[in-house]
């Protein structure tokens, strides 16, 4: 399906395109599936989109990216999550991604040298760790556990499981429980929502902060057992900061920001993830058509059955819809508008339409879409959470219905008759 892609676009796209059909889904049929790819695999991939000139497109070029538009790397985005494997080589892979394009908004120039171009360079990794366990801020952010004190001896609850920064002198000492904190593991740097004013609503009392992973008082408990992720290898961890101390300079944006910084990240975060996993549901209705296209049965092949056929044009106008809004969506964003409620939309209709493809794509196959031969076992597992990461499909139903109330017209129930009040219009003879 062709888009309205600008001629930019386009040629970030192509040259996308032929990193995934040379290098990256080779490697992907080669290596059997759930097995998570090492670093060194991860390397050589970003070796060869720097090579194939596609690499970390959607960071500036002084900080080591390309310098591209929002909007002109959405195609590219999408190519990369044909495969498990694109968003990594192509350095646009979450929860990095979300990180670089905040530390490129809101990071001052010390804080972009230090962690911002290490990252994109893909020395280092990074997470971001907002929720917290069961008693905390989860689809609820405001539910984040705080006692925001500037003298930390007082301050501090003795219950490392409140998350809790304090001024202290010249350092900012944080004091929290989080879990889910993707790359938790693997990271050299966590960025950490922590409130900061008890007195105020945690939406204009909270803020972040830079905290090294090795800082003292950092204890990554456990990377949560969870579904999906075996091929990337990546962590969702759950980690306790204990009287964790960082300088006064790994306030990451102004305080007592944080979540409007916050907002920033997960905005465009939630649309770069519909774009990659719609590049994810077309490969698997590509695999799924490959199949049906080959395999016989009852006399034809399972592509001439029609119930499979309406099927697959349902999955794909609706992925069309998907990729046509988020386009819609990414316009928005590039001419400077927040686009809350159409992200909003583009997150809980790309997941369910994501999710739906695969699904089809699996029974197409037969026992193959189970087994771990073709992507789509993986892919099965990887897309479940799309649901459920950066906000639930409840939670942005919530806003796109806030949004749809907001300006009911109530004329529009005037000629209905109400308990006691005869309706004084004629009737209609009957
Ligand atoms: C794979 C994965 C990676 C993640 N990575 C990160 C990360 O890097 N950093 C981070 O901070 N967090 C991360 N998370 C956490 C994620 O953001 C939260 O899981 C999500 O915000 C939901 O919060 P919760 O799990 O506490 O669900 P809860 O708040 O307990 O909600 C449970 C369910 O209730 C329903 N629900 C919630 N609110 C409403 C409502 N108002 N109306 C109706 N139904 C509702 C939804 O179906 C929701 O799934 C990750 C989660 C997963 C699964």
């Amino acid at each position: 399906m062709d888009y309205a892609d600008s001629d930019r676009a386009q040629e970030l796209a192509d040259r996308a395109h032929e990193l995934m059909e040379e290098v990256v889904l080779p490697l992907e049929r080669e290596r059997a599936g759930g097995m998570a790819v090492s670093s060194g695999t991860i390397a050589d991939l970003r070796e060869a989109a720097r090579e194939y000139d596609i690499y970390a497109p959607q960071i500036a070029a002084e900080y080591g990216g390309m310098g591209e538009s929002f909007r002109d790397v959405l195609p590219v985005f999408e190519e990369a999550g044909r495969s498990l494997l694109g968003a990594a080589a192509m350095r646009v892979d979450a929860p990095d991604e979300g990180n670089m394009h905040l530390l490129e908004l809101a990071g001052d120039e010390v804080q972009k040298e230090t962690y911002l171009e290490p990252l994109v360079e893909g020395e280092i990794a990074s997470g971001f760790s907002m929720t917290e366990p069961l008693d905390g801020a989860g689809s609820d952010p405001k539910m984040i556990r705080t006692t925001a004190e500037k003298n930390a001896a007082e301050g501090a609850s003795g219950d490392p499981r409140e998350t809790t920064a304090s001024r202290d002198g010249d350092e900012w000492v944080i004091d929290g429980h989080k879990w889910w904190t993707s790359n938790g593991v693997e990271a050299d740097v966590l960025i950490v929502l922590a409130r900061t004013d008890p007195d105020a609503h945690p939406y204009e009392g909270c803020s972040l902060f830079l905290v090294p992973a090795d800082a003292d008082g950092v204890d990554i408990v456990r990377d949560v057992p969870h579904m999906g992720g075996g091929t990337r290898g990546a962590s969702h961890a759950e980690i306790v900061y204990e009287n964790v101390r960082v300088p006064e300079e790994h306030l990451l944006g102004n305080l007592n920001e944080g979540f409007s910084h916050a907002q920033a990240r997960l905005g465009p975060a939630r649309l770069t993830h519909c774009m990659r996993f719609s590049g994810m549901a077309q490969r698997a209705l590509e695999i799924a058509k490959a199949y049906l296209s080959e395999r016989e049965g009852f006399g034809s092949t399972l592509s001439d059955k029609q119930s499979l056929r309406h099927r697959i044009a349902d999955a794909e106008a609706r992925l069309h819809v998907a990729r046509t809004a988020i386009r819609d969506a990414a316009d928005r964003i590039e001419d400077g508008d927040e686009a809350r409620i159409p992200v909003s939309m583009c997150k809980v209709f790309t997941a369910n339409v994501t999710q739906g493809a695969i699904d089809l794509a699996v029974q197409c196959c037969g026992a193959n879409g189970i087994g771990k031969d073709l992507p789509l076992a993986d892919f099965y597992e990887a897309v479940r959470k799309f649901r459920i990461i950066d906000g639930a499909d409840e939670v942005h139903r919530r806003i796109i219905a806030r949004d749809a109330f907001a300006d009911v017209n109530r004329e529009e129930l005037e000629p209905l008759t109400r308990f006691g009040e005869p309706n004084t219009r004629r009737g209609s003879g009957h």
